[in-house]
């Protein structure tokens, strides 16, 4: 992808916006593996290799649960809410640091009837996400904390 040098400084605008930042919500129909969630590339660096990129799911959105070769680094940066990695799920808040090793099923939820928004670094060259297949994703509810995360109960 060819993507222009960004401005040196670019301001933010409003909450959670920031000058030349295109706002990206995702295409969703009834089958999207997401809901309600929007991406902003903050920093697209070929000097560093990775991106940066803001998250922010409505109330009650999530993320994909996928898996793939490529790492995350992740800083909640925005309300509260629930995060899988693996077969850990954990409450999160602002400023919380979630490390999301190769090949681990993530997602990310907004439980708490707020948004829920975080910084994700990633490397700029990465392999495509995997979805569950439908046995993956009952193996994976074998875990009673990830079934209770995944059923949103
Ligand atoms: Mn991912």
């Amino acid at each position: 992808m060819d993507i222009e040098q960004a401005p040196n400084f670019r301001p933010v605008t409003e909450d959670f916006r920031w000058e030349a930042v295109a706002h990206q919500p995702y295409k969703q129909d009834g089958s999207a593996p997401f809901k309600d969630i929007s991406r902003q590339v903050l920093f697209h660096e070929d000097a560093l290799g990775c991106e940066l990129r803001y998250f922010e799911m409505d109330a009650n959105g999530y993320s994909t649960l996928e898996r793939h070769e490529h790492a995350h680094a992740v800083m909640i940066l925005r309300g509260r809410g629930d995060c899988m990695v693996g077969e850990e799920v954990r409450a999160v808040k602002q400023f919380d640091l979630v490390s999301i090793p190769a090949w681990k099923w993530h997602q990310f939820r907004a439980t708490q009837n707020e948004p829920l928004g975080f910084l994700c670094m990633v490397n700029i060259q990465r392999d495509r996400p995997q979805l569950p297949s439908v046995d993956e994703l009952a193996a994976m509810k074998q875990v009673p904390a990830v079934r209770r995360f995944l059923d949103g109960a």
